[in-house]
C-alpha cells in the first residue's frame, strides 16, 4: 500500500483508505477511545476505538509504527482530518524510559539535550535551526555563485599554523607534527597567484579554544572568501552585500547600509580605551542597527598578513546583535613588506616558504574576510548559545557525540 507523508494529506485522500508512518509521540486515553499523535514530517492525528486499544496502549512512546486506516475529515482535529486506525504494526520497539521529552514538555539543559542530540532533534522548533542553516548555506552559495567566484576547497591538515601555535590542535602525521587547520587564510591568499581571481569556501576550521564562552566552539564552519585586485572598500560591499542579499532572501530580514564606524570613533563612543568584548558590547547596544563595521584596528590586534596603513591597519570586524560575525581586510601582497610582518610577529619565515613563494612571481592586491557561519545562525535567530546552531557541537569539554 501507498505510504505517503501526513503533510501530503488533503480533500482527495477523505475516506479512502492509506497507511502511515512515524514516532509514536504521545497517547491520550479516554477510555474508550483512544488519540494517538504521529509523527513523520509533521504531526497528526490517529484515533482508536474497540479492540485496538489494548493493542496501542502497549506501545511504548517513540516507537515507529505503521497506521492503516481510512482518512476522515474532521474540522476538530489538527490539520483537519484524523486517520481511524484499523491495523497498527510495531516496525520497532523503544525503550522507556526516554533519555530525553522530545515533546520539549519536560525542560531539560543544553548539556542533557546535546548528550542525546537525536532524539533532542525530533522536536519541531530545535530542527528549524537546521532548516534555516540549509537556507542561509544554499543563500551563501548562490551569492558566490551568482558573482563569479570559484569554490575551492583547502587542506584541513596543515604543517604550519598561522597565527601562532596557541589554539592550534596538533596531530601525528606519519610520524611527524601537522595541525588541523585554523582556517583557509594561508591556502586562499596563495590562491590569489593563481589567477581564480575571487574563490570562497565553505569548511571545518579547527581551534582549540581553552575558554568555555557562548560563542566559541573548537570546530565550525567557516565561510572565507578572497577576491583579487581590490582594496578594502570593495571587500565590505561584497560582505555587505553578502549578508543583505542572504538574510533577505533566507530569512525575510530587510537591511540597511551597515554603519562603518572608524576603531577611534567607536571607543571613544562608549568611553574605553581598549576593544575587549566589553566595549564591542557597549558599542552594539550604542548602534541601533544589528549588523555594523568597525575599521581600521591597531596592527598589534591584527595577524600578519593584514595590510598596515601608518599606526593603523586596512582591516574590520563585523558585528551582528553584539557578536563579531566576520573579520577581514586587505592584505599584504608585496613581499618585503609582508616578510617583515612575519618576522615582526615573531615567527619564523622559513615556516611560510610556501605560502611566501607565490608573493615573488606576481601577486596581484587582494582582500578577503571569514564569516563563522555557526555565529552567523546564532546571531540571526537570536540564539543563546552558539551550541544550539551546530548538530553535534564540539568544545573543550565535549567530544562526543
Ligand atoms: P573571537 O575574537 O570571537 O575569538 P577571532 O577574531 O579569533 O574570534 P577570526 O580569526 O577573526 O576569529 O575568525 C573569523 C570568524 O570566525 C570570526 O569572526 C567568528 O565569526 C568565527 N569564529 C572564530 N573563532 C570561532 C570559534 N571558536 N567558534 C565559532 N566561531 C568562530
Ligand atoms: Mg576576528
Amino acid at each position: 500500500m501507498l505510504r505517503i507523508y501526513s503533510d501530503e494529506i488533503s480533500e482527495k485522500y477523505f475516506d479512502k483508505e492509506l497507511k502511515l508512518e512515524g514516532w509514536l509521540q504521545d497517547l491520550r486515553d479516554l477510555g474508550k477511545i483512544v488519540f494517538l499523535v504521529v509523527r513523520d514530517r509533521n504531526l497528526f492525528q490517529v484515533t482508536c476505538k474497540g479492540d485496538l486499544i489494548k493493542e496501542v496502549r502497549a506501545i511504548p512512546k517513540e516507537s515507529i509504527i505503521s497506521a492503516k486506516g481510512v482518512i476522515k475529515g474532521n474540522e476538530e482535529v489538527m490539520n483537519g482530518w484524523e486517520l481511524l486506525l484499523e491495523e497498527v504494526k510495531v516496525l520497532n520497539k523503544a525503550e522507556t524510559p526516554l533519555p530525553l521529552d522530545p515533546t520539549g514538555r519536560t525542560p531539560a539543559d543544553l548539556d542533557t539535550r546535546l548528550n542525546s542530540r537525536i532524539i533532542d532533534l525530533r522536536r519541531r522548533d530545535v530542527t528549524e535551526t537546521f532548516r534555516n542553516r540549509t537556507r542561509v548555506m544554499r543563500e551563501i552559495r548562490d551569492f558566490y555563485y551568482d558573482e563569479g567566484f570559484i569554490e575551492v576547497n583547502t587542506p584541513k591538515i596543515v604543517r604550519a599554523g598561522m597565527e601562532g601555535g596557541a589554539t592550534l590542535f596538533k596531530l601525528d602525521y606519519f610520524g611527524t607534527p601537522a595541525y588541523l587547520a585554523q582556517s583557509p587564510q594561508l591556502y586562499k591568499q596563495m590562491l590569489m597567484g593563481s589567477g581564480f581571481d575571487k574563490v570562497f569556501e565553505t569548511a571545518p576550521a579547527f581551534r582549540a579554544e581553552e575558554s568555555a564562552t557562548r560563542r566559541h566552539l573548537s570546530e565550525f564552519i567557516s565561510v572565507d572568501a578572497e577576491i583579487a585586485f581590490v582594496e578594502m572598500g570593495d571587500v565590505l560591499d561584497n560582505l555587505e552585500g553578502l549578508c543583505n542579499r542572504v538574510l533577505e532572501r533566507a530569512a525575510g530580514i530587510k537591511l540597511k547600509e551597515f554603519p562603518r564606524l572608524e576603531y577611534d570613533e567607536a571607543l571613544s563612543m562608549v568611553g574605553r580605551e581598549e576593544m575587549d568584548r566589553k566595549a564591542e558590547v557597549e558599542i552594539s547596544e550604542k548602534v541601533d542597527d544589528d549588523l555594523f563595521f568597525i575599521l581600521n584596528y591597531p596592527a598589534e590586534e591584527k595577524p600578519f598578513y593584514i595590510m598596515k596603513k601608518g599606526e593603523r591597519t586596512n582591516s574590520f570586524d563585523l558585528f551582528y546583535k553584539g557578536l563579531e560575525i566576520s573579520s577581514g581586510g586587505q592584505r599584504e601582497h608585496r613581499y618585503p613588506v609582508l616578510c617583515d610582518n612575519i618576522k615582526e610577529s615573531g615567527l619564523n619565515l622559513e615556516d611560510f616558504k610556501y605560502y611566501l613563494e607565490p608573493f615573488r612571481y606576481g601577486m596581484p592586491p587582494h582582500g578577503g574576510y571569514g564569516l563563522g557561519f555557526d555565529r552567523f545562525i546564532q546571531a540571526m535567530m537570536g540564539l543563546d548559545n552558539v551550541r544550539e546552531t551546530v548538530l553535534f557541537p564540539r568544545d573543550r569539554f565535549r567530544c562526543h557525540p
